[in-house]
């Protein structure tokens, strides 16, 4: 059996634990490999070789950042297939899903090419007589990353080139569920000329985390995943002295007016309630449609998801995979069970679907008629499990939203420009889509949702990462004129 090690200074350790877990194929349910969990000795070590690295990795010329940043994105774009097929081995999600993962994160390897602008700062010219004022940005340290299993490519590509290109130094610890692009990357990184001990990856569960997050020379922690680890990572990171970025988990709704385009709604229901199994933060997970809008919706809906192939990722022509682990999966069809009993309309059950014999696949699945008491209503499910509520109004469908406790992502379709304008001012949710479901930020923006979807103080990437990976630094220098002063300055005066 493959044993996945860390990547500690430039090089694999199995480390000190002895304690390993299991990586799955979910598309076959077999497990393929071993991954060693980090102790705490594990931690200090890696937070050690980073410590050391920023030494120097902080002086390092702001070209040669940008350099090892370009070398870096070209390695990716020419492994790309590489990368895509170890995530969908270890994930489950299409092929077609894995290569946009690995071309979102592309991105923010483009945007941090990008540091020698990114970085500069301000300054004003006599703000006072022979007084000016400027500001630079310093690296903060080293830098923890800790990372869920649904986007194990990039979501780590959120942080560490950005980090890493501020002159910080980087301890990734990815999701134990999906580990091994995470090392593809540390093995690119590498041969793009990052000095060793820049980037390590270190492998593991709670232990690693508290490890991370109680350790003195962690400066700064970068979480992505569940809301009540997130929570906890913001609270205990803060406690311990570093600052925290913490994104969490979502219930994201999408509003359907009865005036939208139902074909445009129906596609865009199906793809972003189903794509990846719904294992997305930004996947919708609540219909809400105003008036007579779920009738003309809901046919349309049914007929995409009868045409919905699931399939193992790898597959030509899968359009969904299965969830990451058994366990999962049979939460997930738990959650079918409630549903049913709490009396909302059962439409399609996944349970009951042709799959796969193989694999942790579970079908996608409608409900009609849900109401907001229900646990498939409250609960992040993160599964292909889609709900219809139905309203009376636009006002009650968009206090719905902004009484939920998650405010991650949401949209509303319509082809009134006026009500779009209503959503967009009136909507208390981090990322809005007008006939978009899922409205994710490009990488010259930040991600990050409200509430309960984001803890800390900064979104991802973008500006607000440059921000969160540096420290500003304020001078105020006073130089009165020296000629004026009438100071022989001692050497010859031109002019
Ligand atoms: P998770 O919270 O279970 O795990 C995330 C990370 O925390 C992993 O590295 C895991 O090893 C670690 N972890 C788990 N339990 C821990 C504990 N008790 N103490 C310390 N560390 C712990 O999340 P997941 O299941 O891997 O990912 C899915 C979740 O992530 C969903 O809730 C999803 O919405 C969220 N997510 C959010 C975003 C966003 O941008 N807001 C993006 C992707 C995923």
């Amino acid at each position: 059996m493959e044993l996945i090690e860390h990547w500690i200074g430039g090089s694999s350790t199995a480390g000190t634990s002895g304690r390993r877990g299991p990586v799955y194929n979910p598309a076959t349910g077999a497990q393929t490999a071993e991954v060693v969990l980090a102790s705490t000795e594990d931690v200090s070590s890696a937070v050690r070789t980073a410590k050391a690295a920023f030494a120097e990795w902080k002086d390092s010329p702001l070209t040669r950042r940008q350099n090892i940043m370009f070398a870096f994105r070209n390695l990716v774009v020419e492994h790309k297939l590489d990368l895509a097929r170890a995530l969908t081995s270890e994930h489950g999600k299409t092929l077609d899903d894995s290569l946009g993962e690995v071309q979102r994160g592309l991105e923010v390897i483009e945007f941090a090419c990008n540091i020698a602008h990114l970085l500069k700062g301000d300054y004003s010219e006599q703000v006072s007589q022979g007084v000016d004022t400027y500001t630079v940005r310093h690296p903060r340290g080293v830098v923890a990353g800790i990372t869920p299993f649904n986007f194990p490519t990039m979501v780590p590509m959120w942080m560490y080139p950005m980090a890493i290109a501020c002159g910080n130094t980087f301890v990734l610890k990815p999701s134990e569920k999906d580990p091994s692009t995470s090392l593809m990357a540390a093995e690119m990184l590498q041969q793009a000329g990052l000095p060793d001990g820049v980037f390590n990856v270190l492998h593991g569960d709670k232990e690693a985390v508290d490890g991370l997050l109680e350790h003195p020379d962690v400066a700064a922690v970068s979480f992505v995943g569940s809301t009540p680890i997130a929570r906890y990572i913001n609270e205990t990171g803060t406690r311990n002295g570093k600052v925290v970025q913490a994104l969490g988990g979502a219930k994201n709704h999408m509003i359907v007016l009865p005036d939208a385009d139902m074909d445009l709604a129906a596609d865009a229901a199906v793809s972003a309630g189903y794509g990846s199994a719904g294992e997305r933060c930004m996947a919708i997970s609540v219909v809400v449609t105003v008036g007579d809008a779920a009738d003309q919706l809901l046919p349309k809906v049914q007929e995409r998801i009868d045409a919905l192939k699931v399939a193992p990722g790898e597959e030509e022509g899968a359009e969904m995979g299965p969830l990451v682990t058994e366990i999962h999966r049979d939460k997930v069809a738990s959650y079918i069970a409630a549903g049913e009993e709490s009396g909302a309309t059962l439409v399609r059950d996944g349970r009951t679907a042709t799959l796969p014999s193989d694999g942790f696949f579970l079908g996608p699945t409608l409900f009609d008629n849900v109401e907001r008491n229900m646990s498939i209503y409250t609960d992040e499910i993160f599964g292909p499990v889609l709900s219809v509520v139905r309203t009376g109004t636009y006002e009650e469908a968009i206090d719905m939203i902004n009484e939920n406790p998650y405010g991650n992502g949401t949209a509303v379709f319509t082809n009134d420009g006026g009500a779009a304008r209503k959503f967009q001012q009136e909507i208390e949710v981090g990322m809005v889509g007008i006939n978009v479901p899922i409205p994710v930020p490009l990488a010259f923006y930040s991600f990050g949702g409200w509430k309960d979807s984001n803890f800390g103080s900064h979104g991802i990437y973008g500006p607000e990462g440059i921000h969160f990976y540096t420290r500003q630094k304020v001078l105020i220098s006073r130089w009165p004129d020296p000629i004026h002063r009438g100071v022989d300055l001692g050497f010859p005066q031109h002019g």
